[in-house]
């Protein structure tokens, strides 16, 4: 834990495991409410001054974070995969990715502007600036658990926020290697705090009903989104939620099902399929099922599962036991309500692998609104294929869902395209574009998926208030 500048020690300590191979990789403080105190106290204190910084004096913290994160980028990325699961080159990848939100919001912290508005009043003016919200508290999931501490704490710091982090239990170490980043790069005491917790409810409360904090940022689970929501409102804190997904994919008829097949399997297996953005329906017509599910089972029936730091290893592990039960009782639930399985659909332990949290990449055929799996999000290495006969239909399928985050589709009628980038009520959109994301593109959801969007000009718009100023000339 770090906070004040300090690093805490001499605290109760819980473990963190590789979930490759079940090796307990490190220990970390367990905070106590004093420790939770004692970080929302620095961070208001901090924020006193850090918000009368420029803009140009954060910017350049916030490069030098850049750097040094670029500068490590091959052991940020090799501690991931220890501590995460995910192939190397998918760590890497998720580092630049990371770095990419503090280099973007180093720019836009000196682009906060104002407005002059014209008055009906002669002898008036109006002034509108735009001022940090506070305190922030941010918590984050362990899927991704670089990226998603960079994509709130550079807008945050940028606007002018101070904050503090409470990382995943199962990913601390990830958050840990961020922190001495941002101590590195020489933002003052309270500016930046981490606090770890095996037990997340206590942080969750203080962050949500201390007066000091003003605003708190989630990603995670829909439930605990909803739960958090609701004692923040109740206390009138500003929110982020970036919540769970049920993604559609779509291959329209005019699409070549074998190459959506294949943008298809490279993203639905990226990060074991635990993503909230993983296509988690995909919806073929019913004249190319044939050719567009052997080219996915192929796919996935070839991925090799293993260990991350292998050469070869094209799929990594599920976060844990409970992962591992959620994804083989949904395929259960599917296969005895009449889908088949294409490939896949069991637990892998042959080949060392046994130590780990191992699923098959599988793909079903046959999937109906009847299966818990054409509802509920999976966050695992399951294709449902389901067919479809009409453009009206498959929309329709595609928007029946109470999530609303994201959405993929395969077209190469323009019309068509725009017609269900039009129709579809997700906030993120891949039109024959498995990769949709950016520091640059506002991302997040609709409906039960979340409020509020990351990266871009509205990330850094969470993390400000409106301040009106009308003057009598
Ligand atoms: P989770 O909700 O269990 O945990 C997320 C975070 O919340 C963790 O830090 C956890 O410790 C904390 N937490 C859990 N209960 C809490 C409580 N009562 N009070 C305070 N904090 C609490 O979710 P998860 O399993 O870690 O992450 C997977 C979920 O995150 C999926 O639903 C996924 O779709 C979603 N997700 C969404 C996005 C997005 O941008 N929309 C990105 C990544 C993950």
């Amino acid at each position: 834990m770090y906070i004040d500048g300090e690093w805490m020690t001499g605290r109760p300590e819980f473990p963190v495991t590789n979930p490759a191979t079940g090796e307990i990789i490190g220990q970390v403080p367990d905070c106590t409410d004093q420790d939770i105190e004692a970080a929302i106290r620095a961070a208001d204190r901090a924020f006193k001054e850090w918000k009368t910084t420029t803009a140009y004096q954060r910017s350049q913290l916030l490069y030098r974070a850049w750097e040094l994160m670029m500068r490590q980028k091959r052991a940020l990325a090799e501690l991931m995969t220890r501590e995460q699961g995910k192939p190397l080159k998918a760590s890497l990848n998720e580092v630049q990715y990371g770095a990419d939100f503090l280099l973007w919001f180093a720019e836009e912290a000196k682009r906060m502007y104002g407005q002059i508005i014209p008055s009906a009043r002669e002898n008036q003016r109006f002034l509108v600036q735009k001022t940090p919200v506070g305190v922030v508290g941010a918590i984050t999931p362990w899927n991704y658990p670089i990226s998603m501490i960079t994509r709130k704490l550079a807008p945050a710091l940028a606007a002018g926020c101070t904050v503090i982090l409470k990382p995943a239990e199962s990913t601390p170490l990830c958050a840990k290697a961020m922190m001495e980043i941002f101590a590195e790069a020489g933002f003052p005491p309270g500016v930046v705090n981490l606090i770890t917790v095996q037990n997340p409810a206590r942080v969750g409360e203080a962050f949500c009903t201390d007066p000091r904090i003003r605003k708190l940022t989630f990603t995670g689970s829909t439930p605990v989104g909803k739960e958090l929501n609701g004692l923040a409102a109740a206390n009138m804190k500003r929110v982020s939620m970036e919540l769970g997904g049920h993604a559609p994919a779509i291959v329209f008829p005019d699409a070549d099902p074998v190459h959506a097949a294949k943008g298809l399997a490279l993203v639905k297996f990226l990060n074991t399929g635990q993503a909230c953005i993983s296509p988690n329906r995909i919806f073929v017509h019913q004249d190319q099922a044939e050719p567009f599910i052997r080219e996915l089972s192929s796919r996935a029936s070839r991925l090799v599962a293993g260990n991350g730091m292998h050469d070869g290893t094209g799929i990594g592990p599920l976060i844990n036991e409970l992962a591992i039960q959620k994804v083989d009782s949904q395929v259960k639930d599917a296969v005895a309500r009449g889908a088949k399985v294409e490939t896949g659909g069991h637990r892998l332990t042959d080949n060392g692998l046994a130590d780990g949290h191992f699923y098959a990449p599988t793909v079903l055929s046959g999937v109906t609104p009847a299966m818990k799996i054409y509802r509920e999000e999976t966050f695992g290495p399951v294709a449902p294929v389901i067919t479809y006969r009409t453009e009206d239909d498959v929309i329709a399928m595609a928007n029946d869902t109470e999530y609303g985050l994201a959405a993929y589709l395969y077209s190469n009628n323009m019309a068509t395209a725009m017609r269900a980038f039009e129709a579809l009520d997700f906030g993120i959109i891949g039109i024959n574009d498995i990769n949709p994301t950016s520091a640059a593109a506002p991302f997040g959801g609709m409906k039960n998926s979340g409020l509020g969007r990351e990266g871009a000009q509205e990330g850094i718009e969470e993390y400000l208030e409106t301040k009106l100023g009308g003057f009598a000339i």
